[in-house]
Parts: structure tokens; C-alpha cells; sequence
């Protein structure tokens, strides 16, 4: 199958032109967010259709991000460190704090988003394959430059676009193509894309109140709280779930953005539920074992 497409990305002032070659085998490492826009599992169907041979959900990275995430807190707490740590995974909330926080670096919490963590794994188990994100986000591209563990980004505006150009229709009712996700699969994470995601999925009830954690979007709310650290600490908060896009990565500027916040909100919400109601065994999870020995701490 030959596809192409041309989407004019006005953040980089780019083209980004993605290519399916013939001789290669490409594999799509899908956003949680995507429910938000397109139906389950239609959408996994048409990625089939397009040329992806493979189609993964990121959620099992997510939970590799939320362990390390645990242990790294774990190892800190219990050595009696005084800091107030801030949640990573937003590209664009790391590029504000090295460009105009310098001093907050090293109160990130030094671990790969779930887009560089399943990178990993997929650098494991497919090796052979090219690696496409698709996602919400426009900073993710430069992230994915920056790690090289994923070949391409997407946005799903530019997805859109390529199922368009070529031809796919939202429906997809031939069987060749209907097939669910690959393995890694992973049901409580499909939150993470709501503000709060992480932290309520990171499982935190042996080492954190909630009154040490402080959940918060949007970049004006972002500015006035790393302007507000004092000798690396923000009030008496031990853990900062912050994102930079208002209501979450589900409002990221790769949506495609016919429905509203609260309107995406509930399809999340009714996509997990439904993952756990009827996906929960279907022998795809990803589990701790598979990702044993890959490293998912990163430096910033
Ligand atoms: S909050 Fe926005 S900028 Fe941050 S990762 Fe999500 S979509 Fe990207």
C-alpha cells in the first residue's frame, strides 16, 4: 500500500510529509486522547487500512512511567529529601522550565514521557518496524527528535488529513483490517490524557497525601507557580501533576476540535470504563516483565 500526505505544521513552519514505503513495516503508537476525536475500534481499523501493520496503544507506557514514577519519589522521600517534584511528560512545560527556569531542571522528575517509554519498547519488540506517535500534541515532534526512539509524529489533525487524502472511510467493514490493538495494552491509564490523569493512576497512597499533590493546567497557572518556588520547593507541595494545555492533552493544539473539553472529558471516561468492562482479559496487557531491565529514566 502507497499513502502519502502534505499538512503545513505553522508551530515549526514545516511540511511534514509522511511517506508508507512498500519495503518498510511501520507501526502506530496511539495517543489515549484519540477517543476523544475519532470512534473505538473503528479508528484502530482505519490505522490498519492506512498501512500500519501494527497499532499500539500508549497506555502500557504510561504504567512503566507511573512505576518509575513511584520509585523514584519512593527512593527520594525515603532519603528525606526536601523538594517539590514536577511531572514531566509535557514536552512544552520542559521546554519552558530549561528556556526560563533553569534552576527547576532538577526538580523534574527524571523519567521518559509515555511517548519515549514505549519508544523503548517498541525499540525491543519491534525493532524492525518504523515507529509513528500520533497524538495531540505539536512538541512531541521535537521530543521524538530528541530521543530517536520514534521515527515520526503526527498530530490528529494531520491524521485526519491522511485518512482523507486517502480515501479511508470512518467505517471500516472489511475484515482484513479489523483486528483490535497489538499487545501492549493497558485499560486504567486511557485517563492519563485528562488534567490529573497521572497522578491519579500513580497509585501514590503509601507515600503521598493528596494534600502534598497539586494538580494544575494551562501556561498562565504554570508561569505563576514556577515563579512562586522557593529554594526548590512550591508551598509545602511534595508532587506537581501540571500540564500546559488547558483541561489536558485532550485540548492539545493537534485536535482536531469539534467537541468540547467536558464533551472529550466523558468520551475518555467512557472509554475506560468500557476497557475495563470488556478488554481487561483479552490476553494483550502489557506486564511489568516485558519491559524487565529497560531504563526508563531519562536526564533533562
Ligand atoms: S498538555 Fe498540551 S503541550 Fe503538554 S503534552 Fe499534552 S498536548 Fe502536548
Amino acid at each position: 500500500m502507497y499513502c502519502y500526505g502534505s499538512v503545513k505544521c505553522i508551530f515549526f513552519l514545516v511540511y511534514l510529509i509522511m511517506v508508507f514505503e512498500k519495503d518498510k513495516k511501520y507501526l502506530c503508537l496511539l495517543a489515549p486522547s484519540f477517543v476523544s476525536e475519532f470512534d473505538y475500534p473503528n479508528i484502530v481499523y482505519r490505522l490498519r487500512m492506512l498501512g500500519f501493520e501494527k497499532v499500539l496503544e500508549l497506555t502500557f507506557g504510561a504504567k512503566m512511567v507511573n512505576l518509575t514514577y513511584y520509585s523514584v519519589l519512593k527512593e527520594n522521600l525515603d532519603k528525606g529529601e526536601k523538594k517539590t517534584w514536577i511531572s514531566s511528560p509535557c514536552p512544552t512545560l520542559v521546554n519552558l522550565i530549561r528556556l526560563k527556569y533553569p534552576h527547576l531542571v532538577e526538580n523534574l522528575i527524571p523519567v521518559h514521557s509515555p511517548m519515549g517509554s514505549m519508544g523503548l519498547i517498541c525499540k525491543r519488540f519491534y525493532s524492525d518496524y518504523t515507529v509513528v506517535f500520533i497524538g495531540p500534541c505539536l512538541t512531541k515532534k521535537t521530543e521524538a527528535t530528541e530521543l530517536g526512539t520514534v521515527d515520526e509524529v503526527l498530530t490528529f489533525k494531520e491524521l485526519e488529513q491522511l485518512f482523507t487524502e486517502n480515501n479511508i472511510p470512518e467505517v471500516v467493514e472489511d475484515s482484513r483490517y479489523c483486528v483490535s490493538f497489538d499487545k501492549f495494552y493497558n485499560d486504567y491509564t486511557k485517563i492519563y490524557p485528562i488534567s490529573g490523569g497521572l497522578s491519579t493512576t500513580l497509585n501514590y497512597r503509601n507515600l503521598l497525601k493528596k494534600k502534598d499533590i497539586l494538580v494544575k493546567e494551562g501556561s498562565e497557572n504554570l508561569t505563576k507557580i514556577f515563579d512562586g518556588f522557593k529554594d526548590g520547593m512550591y508551598k509545602k507541595y511534595k508532587f506537581l501533576d501540571l500540564l500546559t494545555c488547558e483541561g489536558g492533552c485532550i485540548n492539545g493544539p493537534g485536535m482536531i476540535g469539534n467537541r468540547s473539553v467536558r464533551e472529550r472529558t466523558k468520551r475518555v471516561l467512557r472509554y475506560r470504563d468500557y476497557a475495563w468492562q470488556y478488554e481487561k482479559d483479552l490476553g494483550k496487557s502489557g506486564q511489568k516483565i516485558d519491559a524487565k531491565d529497560i531504563d526508563f529514566k531519562r536526564k533533562f
